[in-house]
């Protein structure tokens, strides 16, 4: 897998735009460019980790800030009654495409179940 930077390093970076909902010191939130829910919005560290095992083992703080961030992305976009899902997709299996760890967070409708 390569360590070149990943695409969320470059949104981060501002070298590229995305519509950013939130930050912190520690963490970026932005609307997913393809969503697959009325509200889907992803929630990445600064800080580099491929994975969220990664992440829990190397920095379990920053992993907290990362779901506070979602608690608030979801706080923000009006989910919090309604609820939400909060997602990190792990391997090829999983579908991880972009291996710069992120939790996705979808709401704003219901929905479906997980599988297939
Ligand atoms: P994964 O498949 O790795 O769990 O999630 C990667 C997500 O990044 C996908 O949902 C995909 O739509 C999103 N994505 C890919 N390219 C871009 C982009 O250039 N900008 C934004 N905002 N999202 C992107």
């Amino acid at each position: 897998m390569s360590d070149a930077d990943t695409l969320f390093e470059r949104i981060i970076a501002r070298e590229i735009p995305a519509e950013i909902v939130h930050e912190t010191e520690t963490t970026l939130a932005f609307r997913d460019i393809n969503p697959q829910a009325k509200t889907h919005v992803l929630v990445v560290p600064k800080t580099r980790y491929r994975t969220v095992g990664e992440l829990a083992a190397a920095d379990p703080q920053l992993l907290a800030d990362v779901l506070t961030t979602a608690e608030e992305v979801a706080r923000l976009e009006g989910l919090t009654g309604s609820g939400y899902r909060v997602v990190f997709n792990t391997g090829d299996d999983a579908g991880q495409t972009v291996y710069h760890v992120h939790a996705h967070v979808l709401g704003g409708e219901q929905l479906g179940l997980f599988g297939r």
